[in-house]
C-alpha cells in the first residue's frame, strides 16, 4: 500500500508519517528530509536545492521524480511506503503515473494559516534522525537536546516566519491542486482535522487505515 500525506508546512505530516511507518513498518519518503540530507552532503543535488529550500520555493519536478524513483527501487519499498511532502505539484503526481506508481490512501492534513505559523515559528528537529519537537506542543524532555541522543536541536533555515509566509503561497497555487486531483482520481482520500491532539490525529488515521485494508 502507498499513502500520501497532503497538508501545508507545519501541519503535522512528519510527525504522523513517523507513528504510522514505525506502526506498519514501512519506509517513510519524506522528500524535504532527503533533500536536506543532499545539503549536509554536499552533493550536486544538495548545492541545486539549498536557494531554492532558503527561499520556500519548490525544487523542480524532474530532480524530484528522480529521487523517488531511485528511492523506490529500493527493496524495503516493495511493500509499499509512506510519502510524506511529496507529491507537491500536479506534475508531480503525473510523473508518478506515467511511472506506474500507483498512490493508494490521501491523508489531507488541515490546519489554518495562524497556527501553521505557530507550529513552524516553534518546530525544532533533531538533524541526523529527522525527530520532531515544538517548544510549545511537543517539548524535549531537556531543553533544547533530543530525547534519545542528547544532542542539540535546530531550527530549520526556511522555518523563519517570512519564508513561512511564502512556503503558504507556493502551498495554495503549487500544492493545494492536488486536493481536487486526488479527490477526482478515485483513490480513497481522507481529510483530518490537524488541529487535534497528535495522539488523537495518530488513532484516526490508523483506524482508517486498517478499515481501507480489510
Ligand atoms: P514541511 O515539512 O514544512 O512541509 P518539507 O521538509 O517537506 O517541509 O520541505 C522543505 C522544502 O523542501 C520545501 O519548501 C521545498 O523547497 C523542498 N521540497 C520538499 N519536498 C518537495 C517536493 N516534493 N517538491 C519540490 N520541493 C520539495
Ligand atoms: P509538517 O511535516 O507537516 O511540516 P511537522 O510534523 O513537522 O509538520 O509539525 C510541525 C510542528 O508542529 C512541529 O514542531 C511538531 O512538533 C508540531 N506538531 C505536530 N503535530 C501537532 C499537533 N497535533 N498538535 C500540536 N503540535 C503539533
Amino acid at each position: 500500500m502507498r499513502i500520501v500525506f497532503l497538508g501545508p508546512p507545519g501541519a503535522g505530516k512528519g510527525t504522523q508519517a513517523q507513528f504510522i511507518c514505525q506502526d506498519r513498518n514501512i519506509p517513510q519518503i519524506s522528500t524535504g528530509d532527503m533533500l536536506r540530507s543532499a545539503i549536509a552532503e554536499g552533493t550536486k543535488l544538495g548545492l541545486e536545492a539549498q536557494g531554492i529550500m532558503a527561499r520556500g520555493e519548490l525544487v523542480p519536478d524532474e530532480v524530484i521524480l528522480g529521487l523517488v524513483r531511485e528511492r523506490l527501487s529500493q527493496p524495503d519499498c516493495e511493500t509499499g511506503c509512506l510519502f510524506d511532502g511529496f507529491p507537491r505539484t500536479v506534475g508531480q503526481a503525473d510523473g508518478m503515473n506515467e511511472a506506474n506508481i500507483s498512490v493508494d490512501v490521501v491523508f489531507e492534513l488541515q490546519l489554518s494559516d495562524e497556527l501553521i505559523v505557530r507550529r513552524i515559528s516553534g518546530r525544532r528537529v533533531h538533524e541526523a534522525s529527522g525527530r520532531i519537537y515544538h517548544i510549545e506542543f511537543n517539548p524535549p524532555k531537556v531543553d533544547n537536546l533530543d530525547d534519545e541522543t542528547w544532542q542539540p536541536l535546530i531550527q530549520r533555515h526556511d522555518d523563519s516566519e517570512a519564508v513561512v509566509r511564502s512556503r503558504l503561497d507556493v502551498y495554495r497555487e503549487q500544492t493545494a491542486p492536488l486536493i481536487d486531483y486526488y479527490k477526482n482520481s478515485g483513490v480513497r482520500y481522507f481529510e483530518v482535522d490537524g488541529n487535534a491532539a497528535v495522539e488523537e490525529i495518530r488513532s484516526r488515521i490508523r483506524e482508517r487505515l486498517i478499515a481501507v485494508n480489510a
